[in-house]
Order: structure tokens, then C-alpha cells, then sequence
């Protein structure tokens, strides 16, 4: 057969030779050992916590390298394409501070080895298809659907491996002539890789790939067998086609994916072997997983709202908390650095490939939860005010008004018991906090909780009308516990816990009974931070008005 000639059947309007683009798209101009990573989503609207778990991968690589971090847009499956799908995957990014170098950017394409987006590559792909045609390496596949559908029922009765290879590749030993005919005719075909793998063979004689994985070290696999579709009928490159091309040319050195790409790797590999284009190294990380009833799952979008980066955002979760959440299922040394180094901005640790684990990562909101409080404790009231007023802005628009205007009670407010050597740590996130101080608010101000049983109440009136009626603002902290104690002692309650302890049939209860009542009728709560502090923020009107309020 004449190879050439049937690659100008196929290709007539391709043009441009492989030459072309090894000079348009040179290897880049980098440091050694830069390395050049790429994000690849398709544009289906929904961002999850992968897309982010391997983004941060790419983005540590190329950053701390010193390379480029890239976007390249796989819309090769237009059904999938949403509408301002890429604006989301670069904002929602973007929050966690992850920024690209090059790629589709918001205001178009920006770098040297685009387009970015494969739907525009085209004329690239099949330039290389040609290639491959012209060498005998692919050829084009006529099979129709009905056809396909029967080869498989054989092999399904035969319990033989599915798919198009040895004596089930029928298209393969058409002639010209035929190929001709069928085009002529408008029969529609792919193009398949003629692979050179066999599998019918002894087991010892069948060959291995062997494939050094940055997460996972040497892989061995059997090598690929199928003649897999590299052209869909439409023109358009199967994923396996694109990606070897893109990343070839696009020179990225290391291709962070998930592991779900591992099981179609020897086909990759014989890609790369078949164009003759040296592979990028592999980092295939692990599928999230959570612990669901005391069993192990894949975390899944039907079942868990926090798989979407979109939960975390209208949760209000602090960018910072979620990255360094990620970091630590991502490295298992990254714990033990962070209790060495506790004040260390986050990109001095170290990131590495081999610190990751290959076995599923455990995804806990527990965990990220507890990592928040302590990521949050370290913020400055100022900036969590900012935070808590973007996160209003956008995801509680109707909250947005008590916090612009109010920045200062606002961090009056968040500062609350966050001094001294034991911080309280309740901040996790923006909705958690918005609830958390909701009584410093009016409208949001409600008693939820009762007075202590032995408090009855007449005693509770008692209490607050004496308290109202001694009550000074300016007093300091000690002057104004001990007028609490002083209420609480005439009344019959023990000035300290322990004394009622020791004897608890000589008062109705102590004088942490008492605060209680009054930290109800201020805060609607029987917890809280400290009510002297908590008064001097609501202000003297506020506090006299809701004691007030419970005086009946
Ligand atoms: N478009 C692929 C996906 O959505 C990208 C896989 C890759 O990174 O190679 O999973």
C-alpha cells in the first residue's frame, strides 16, 4: 500500500509538516530543571476538589521550580461545554491563590505555545495523524456502530478483552482502492492507531512497559495492543491523540493527572514511541476519598456538596485553610514541618512528588475544619474582616450592609478572646462565624438558650434588675465581677463554684449561675466569650436595652 498516497486521500487541505511545528513551538528557554506543568480541565462548569488537588501540584512544581504553570482548555467534547466554564475554573483558582503563567487566560490566549484551546489545535492533530498514516502507523476505520456492537457481543461469549486489535481490526486490510470507494461513497470513519503490541502470546513472552512514575515510582504494565481511535469521525482527537500531542508540544515536563488516566498509560506510551516525541515525566496522584459510615469511598457529586470547589466558597472557607488542609493530605511531611516551623508562610515548605501518597487520600471536613481554626487564629482581625465582607458580598448579599460601614465593631469583634497565650479558636468558616457572633447583631439576636435550673424565675428577674441598677459601663473588668459576685452572694448563690461544690444545700448556686443569666439576656446564650468584653463592644445603650428587655 502506499502510504503516502492514502495519507493525501485522508489529509488533503493539511499543509504544514511535523517540521513546522517543531520550529514554531521550540523547547523552551528555562533554568535546568525547571519544570513545566499544565492544568487540563474540560469545560463542563463544575470545578471539584481534584481539579484543585492537582492544581496545586502543577502550580508547586512549576513555582517552585522556577518554570511555567499552564491552562490549556480540553473542549474536544463540545456536548460538555458550558458557558463561562473557564471564567469559573480561573476565578475559582484564583481564590486559592493559584495563578497561571500562560495559557487561556481571561482576556484570550497568552503565551508562545497556543492555541490553549484544543478545539482550535485542529490542523495540528491532524497533521501528526498524517504522519502516523503516511508511515503505516494509523489508518482509517469504516466500522459502523452496529458492527462494533457485534464484535464485542462475540468477544463478550468468547469472555476475549474488548476492542479493536489482532484479527478483530478488519479495516486495517483494506486496500486503496477500497478506502477510496467507501470515501467516495461517504462512509463516515476514525482513525486507529495500527498498534504493534500483542497479547497472543505465551504469558512470559508478552512485552512490558516500565514507566517511572514521580508519585508511584517504576509502573509495569503490559504494553497497549488496541488500535484505539486517535480521529473521531468529526475530525476531533480522542483525549489519548491530544494529550501526547498538547503536552509534546506545549513542552510540559511533568503531567499531574489523576489516576484514573493510569490504566489507558500504555497507550500513551506507544504514542510517544510511534511520533518519536520524547515523554514528559508522570505524576499520577491519588483518587479523594472519605470515610463514609467506617468505609473508605470515592467521593462522589451526587452524594457530597463538598467535592465542589463551589461548597467551600459559599461556606466561606479562608482560601488559606483549604491550602493548607490540601498540603497536608497531599504531603505526608507536611504536618510534622508545620509544628516546626508554625509561623512559616506556607510556600517555604518544600513540595514533593515522592512525599505523595499513591493510595487514595483520605478528604475529612473535620480535619480541614479544626486546620481552619488554626489558620484563622493567625489572621488579623482586620483582614478577616475584608474576608468576612467579600464572602457577604458575594454568597449572603443580604448580610452586607452589617458589615460595610461597621469594620470596626465587625473586628471588635472577631478579635474577641484572641489575645493572649491561649486564643480561643472558634472562627472556622464565613457562614459558621456569621452564626457563631450573630447576637452582636439586632436583628440576628435571639435567646436560644434557658437559665440554669436552679435559677427560678423571679431569682432571674432579681438578678437582672439588680444588675441594671448597678450597672456601669466605664467599671473595669474586676469592679464589674464583683458586682456579679456581690448580686449573686446577697441573693444566696456561693461566691465561688467550689463552695457550693462543697456544700451545695447552703445556696440555690454559685456566682457562674449568675453571669449565666446575664450572659443569656445579652447574648441569647449560655456560652460565649467574656461578657465584660462582650459588653464594650455592643456598646452601653445595647447592653442596658436587652437586660432591660428581660426585666417583666
Ligand atoms: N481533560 C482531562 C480531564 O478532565 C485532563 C486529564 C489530564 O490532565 O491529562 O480529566
Amino acid at each position: 500500500m502506499d502510504y503516502n498516497k492514502l495519507a493525501e486521500l485522508l489529509f488533503p487541505h493539511i499543509d504544514k509538516t511535523p517540521e513546522d511545528y517543531e520550529a514554531m513551538f521550540p523547547q523552551r528557554n528555562l533554568p535546568e530543571g525547571a519544570m513545566v506543568t499544565r492544568l487540563g480541565p474540560s469545560p463542563t462548569g463544575f470545578i471539584h476538589l481534584g481539579n484543585l488537588y492537582g492544581a496545586f501540584v502543577d502550580e508547586r512544581l512549576a513555582h517552585q521550580s522556577g518554570g511555567t504553570f499552564f491552562l490549556r482548555i480540553e473542549d474536544t467534547d463540545d456536548k460538555r461545554y458550558v458557558e463561562g466554564a473557564v471564567e469559573a475554573i480561573i476565578s475559582s483558582l484564583k481564590f486559592f491563590d493559584i495563578n497561571f503563567d500562560e495559557g487561556a487566560l481571561l482576556d484570550g490566549d497568552m503565551g508562545e505555545y497556543g492555541p490553549y484551546y484544543q478545539s482550535k489545535r485542529g490542523e495540528i492533530y491532524q497533521c501528526f495523524v498524517k504522519k502516523l498514516v503516511s508511515e503505516g502507523l494509523a489508518y482509517p476505520c469504516f466500522l459502523t456502530e452496529e458492527e462494533l456492537a457485534a464484535i464485542r457481543e462475540d468477544q463478550e461469549a468468547n469472555k476475549e478483552t474488548t476492542g479493536i486489535y489482532g484479527k478483530y481490526a478488519v479495516s486495517r486490510n483494506l486496500t486503496i482502492e477500497e478506502i477510496e470507494a467507501n470515501i467516495a461513497a461517504g462512509k463516515p470513519y476514525v482513525v486507529r492507531l495500527k498498534s504493534t503490541g500483542n497479547h497472543d502470546l505465551p504469558s512470559e513472552e508478552i512485552r512490558y512497559i516500565k514507566v517511572q512514575d514521580a508519585i508511584r515510582g517504576e509502573l509495569s504494565m503490559p504494553e497497549n495492543n488496541q488500535d484505539v481511535i486517535i480521529l473521531k469521525a468529526t475530525g476531533i482527537p480522542t483525549y489519548h491523540f491530544a494529550h501526547v500531542i498538547d503536552d509534546y508540544f506545549m513542552r510540559t515536563t511533568h503531567v499531574v493527572r489523576g489516576e484514573e488516566w493510569l490504566m489507558s498509560l500504555p497507550i500513551h506510551v506507544e504514542l510517544f514511541e510511534k511520533l518519536g516525541f520524547e515523554m514528559p515525566t508522570y505524576c499520577h496522584t491519588a483518587v479523594l476519598m472519605k470515610l463514609d459510615e467506617g468505609n473508605k469511598r470515592k467521593l462522589s457529586k451526587r452524594k457530597d456538596p463538598e467535592l465542589s470547589l463551589d461548597y467551600y466558597r459559599q461556606e466561606g472557607y479562608h482560601p488559606q485553610a483549604v491550602k493548607e488542609y490540601l498540603l497536608t493530605i497531599l504531603n505526608s511531611n507536611f504536618e510534622e514541618w508545620r509544628i516546626d516551623n508554625p509561623d512559616a508562610p506556607i510556600d517555604d515548605f518544600k513540595f514533593t512528588t515522592e512525599k505523595m501518597s499513591s493510595g487514595g487520600a483520605l478528604f475529612d471536613l473535620n480535619k480541614l475544619n479544626d486546620i481552619s481554626k488554626d489558620v484563622l487564629v493567625k489572621i488579623p482581625a482586620a483582614e478577616l474582616t475584608k474576608f468576612m465582607t467579600e464572602w457577604a458580598r458575594e454568597f449572603a448579599p443580604e448580610k452586607l450592609s452589617l458589615f460595610e460601614g461597621h469594620e470596626e465593631y465587625i473586628e471588635k469583634i472577631l478579635d474577641l478572646g484572641r489575645d493572649g497565650n491561649k486564643p480561643r479558636k472558634d472562627l472556622v468558616y464565613a457562614k459558621q462565624i456569621f452564626e457563631f457572633i450573630s447576637y452582636f447583631f439586632d436583628d440576628y439576636f435571639k435567646i436560644e438558650d434557658t437559665i440554669p435550673e436552679n435559677v427560678s424565675d423571679e431569682d432571674a428577674v432579681a438578678i437582672l434588675t439588680k444588675y441594671l441598677e448597678t450597672y456601669n459601663h466605664s467599671d473595669d473588668q474586676s469592679q464589674w465581677f464583683d458586682k456579679v459576685r456581690e448580686i449573686g452572694t446577697e441573693m444566696g448563690y456561693a461566691a465561688k463554684p467550689k463552695d457550693f461544690k462543697k456544700h451545695p444545700e447552703d445556696y440555690k448556686g454559685h456566682v457562674g449561675h449568675v453571669s449565666t443569666v446575664i450572659r443569656i439576656a445579652l447574648m441569647g446564650r449560655s456560652q460565649s466569650p467574656d461578657i465584660w468584653e462582650i459588653q464594650q463592644i455592643l456598646g452601653e445603650e445595647r447592653t442596658r436595652e436587652r437586660i432591660g428587655a428581660l426585666i417583666v
